[in-house]
């Protein structure tokens, strides 16, 4: 391979890497994450609450379960479905409600967390995980995705993951399920009296190996949109002891979300409201959403692709020696932005356009390959640009 071929070969694989692994923000997303309710999720999380202790066998837990089928029948959801299974005697149930995608219906996103509670309400184990689901569901409820998603409630997981190994072996396994990704949101209630600004971002580090790398990605997707649509900060850590596990070792992808403080009252009659920080679950509730709206790849009602409408932008000359004029065809927007990335990934120039003629001096910048990507509403594109 010649010198010219290998930079040709490393700057080709970091702009594939470049597209497959960043986001950037998307103002449909952001749009949809701004509708997040945080009195929605505070109702939703007071009534969980007041359903008291829900283990298995419990009429609470049965009560649980009729309310969170009552709610998506209100959100518009009709493919709900109940699916039983037997623990010690008694029949518990996991909750499927499924979303069909437009170009890929039989392959999903699955988004789970489990609402069977041990020893106290669980407010925060696993309640917070169920209303976010809930306030998910419902901006999601009319929009259209390309990936078809199940949110799945599941229980029998305090007693050892029952209801999502079930699931696994009953559903996955002999349906030869078609799964994207699964999204574990466990426990991310936030402790009270304390600062809740960080977030545990869960990728797979467990055998089987060969769906590791892939995990790790789906955690970065994740953590990437936790900082795009919430105010919190990540951070990577490991998956383990959540209903994640059983697809895990099926060979599925995982990923997951799990409160950075750890709350001390899981698991006790003092895992409750007055022990949690609401607006830290609120805006996890943002950044999950974000991560779900990637994750489906929902389009805008119009069923533009949001990313990819490049249409009306020129970028000339390119070659370019000292200076870059750009031509933005519609009118401008107020998200409108021209960024320049060296072959690291790294952005070495930044501007807010204030026209739609507009000239970028590169002078300053060392001559070579760069990435130039010039974003207006919905339009976007993104370019090689060589300076010489
Ligand atoms: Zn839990």
């Amino acid at each position: 391979m010649t010198q010219v071929t290998k930079l040709f070969t490393v700057f080709f694989f970091l702009v594939a890497f470049t597209f497959t692994s960043a986001q950037t923000y998307n103002t449909f997303y952001g749009n949809t994450v701004n509708q997040v309710s945080a009195s929605n999720i505070l109702n939703d999380l007071t009534t969980f609450e007041n359903f008291g202790t829900k283990q298995i066998g419990q009429n609470a837990l049965t009560a649980t379960k009729d309310w969170l089928v009552s709610r998506y029948q209100s959100l518009g959801y009709t493919a709900i479905e109940e699916q039983p299974f037997s623990v010690s005697g008694t029949t518990a149930h996991n909750i499927i409600i499924t979303k069909t995608g437009s170009l890929y219906p039989d392959t999903y996103v699955i988004i789970d967390a489990h609402y069977d509670t041990i020893n106290g309400p669980g407010t925060n184990d696993n309640g917070s995980g169920t209303v976010l689901l809930l306030e998910m569901a419902r901006l999601l409820a009319n929009i259209n995705t390309e990936y078809s998603i199940k949110f799945i409630h599941f229980s029998g997981e305090e007693l050892g993951l029952i209801g999502s190994e079930y699931f696994v072996n009953n559903t996955v396994i002999p349906e030869d399920l078609d799964i994207k990704v699964v999204f574990n949101i466990d426990q991310v209630g936030g402790v009270n009296g304390t600062t809740n600004n960080r977030i545990y971002c869960e990728e797979d580090r467990s055998a089987p190996w060969n769906n590791n790398a892939a995990s790790a990605l789906a955690t970065q997707t994740l953590a990437t949109c936790m900082a795009l649509y919430s105010t919190l900060n990540t951070e990577i850590s490991y998956a383990y002891g959540s209903d994640y596990v059983p697809f895990q070792n099926n060979g599925n992808i995982i990923t997951g979300l799990y409160e950075k403080n750890e709350s001390p009252y899981s698991h006790s009659p003092q895992d409750l409201l007055e022990n949690m920080d609401p607006n830290y679950l609120y805006q996890v509730t943002r950044g999950a959403l974000g991560a779900a709206l990637e994750f489906a790849v929902a389009t805008n009602p119009l069923g533009v692709k949001s990313t990819l409408f490049t249409n009306g932008i020129t970028i000339t000359p390119n070659p370019a020696t000292n200076y870059v004029n750009i031509t933005i065809a519609n009118e401008l927007q107020k998200n409108a932005l021209i960024t320049i990335y060296n072959v690291a990934g790294n952005a070495v120039y930044n501007s807010t356009p204030t026209s739609a003629k507009q000239t970028v001096d590169v002078s300053r910048l060392q001559r070579g390959f760069y990435l130039i990507t010039v974003q207006n509403g919905l339009q976007k594109t993104t370019k090689k640009l060589v300076l010489k």
